[in-house]
């Protein structure tokens, strides 16, 4: 069943799933209809968009979160593989302007509850991190680079290195992305995959063409997590297409560059929802 269920009213996909689990927690993805009347619920700086209408965008987001913008935590992401803890310090970090974002982060962690963890997406993996035993939360950005530098693997270390984390008590989502239906990539994205995957390869690419092939990202990041001991009943993937799907998301590859940001967000929330 697809875990993402769309809130109409708000324009945000909510992780259906864990409303019940995990009382104490929101997590969901935003929409481009974020924003009724506008279709542009656009929520990064770095793209060019008015950054007034940026924050306004953001604070439909920390109200639905009930919390002040301030505790929005964002990072510039430059397709790496690094994960930083958000502290009492960093919260807030990269809220109100691009400047004072965490300079180079794709994974953001934290234990913090009211801190909204916010990263920015047009077709790369969101990866949502929950260890209820400790109440820790996190959120990875994995494109096709992110994945191939095991992004999901070095989330599931930070969570054991900063909060004791066993593999076997944590819960991931992995979120609408673009999906094997549209995402063609060459040789060179190819041979990464092999040498991440070796003799698995064939569970998640197809050729397509000469010399290309269609990628299953979300079905990569599936196979490293449960790599890292994540049990396969702790993990749900989404089956939306962030490509397919155009009235609801933005996509990079679709709109050759020059589009919006959706967010994928977590809280964890003092008292239940
Ligand atoms: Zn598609």
């Amino acid at each position: 069943m697809e875990p993402f269920v769309l809130d109409k009213e708000r324009g945000i996909f909510w992780i259906e799933p864990w409303r019940e689990k995990f009382p104490q927690l929101l997590a969901g993805f935003t929409s481009r209809q974020l924003v009724p009347d506008d279709e542009y619920g656009n929520l990064a700086f770095h793209v060019g968009d008015d950054p007034e209408h940026v924050r306004a965008n953001r604070r439909i987001l920390s109200d639905i979160a009930g919390v002040p913008l301030t505790h929005m935590t964002c990072a510039i992401q430059p397709h790496g593989n690094r994960v930083v803890e958000i502290t009492e310090a960093l919260r807030g970090s990269g809220a109100l302007e691009l400047s004072s974002s965490i300079p180079d982060a794709d994974g953001l962690v934290t234990k913090l509850s009211e801190t909204l963890l916010t990263l920015f997406y047009a077709d790369c993996v969101p990866l949502y991190f929950v260890d209820p035993t400790v109440q820790a939360v996190g959120v990875a950005h994995a494109g096709w680079r992110g994945t191939m530098q095991n992004m999901a693997k070095e989330m599931v270390l930070k969570f054991d290195e900063i909060f004791g984390s066993k593999p076997h008590n944590i819960h991931v989502v992995i979120g609408p992305s673009i999906g094997p239906c549209c995402y063609q990539v060459d040789e060179h994205v190819i041979s990464e995959a092999r040498k991440l995957l070796g003799i698995k390869i064939d569970a998640v690419a197809v050729p397509d063409g000469e010399s290309h092939y269609r990628l299953d990202l979300k079905k990569t990041n599936r196979i490293l997590l449960e790599r890292e001991g994540i049990l396969s009943s702790h993990i749900e993937v989404s089956h939306l297409c962030t490509s397919c799907h155009h009235h609801w998301f933005f996509s990079h590859r679709k709109e050759k560059g020059k589009t919006g940001r959706m967010a994928a967000f977590v809280i964890w929330k003092e008292d239940q929802i």
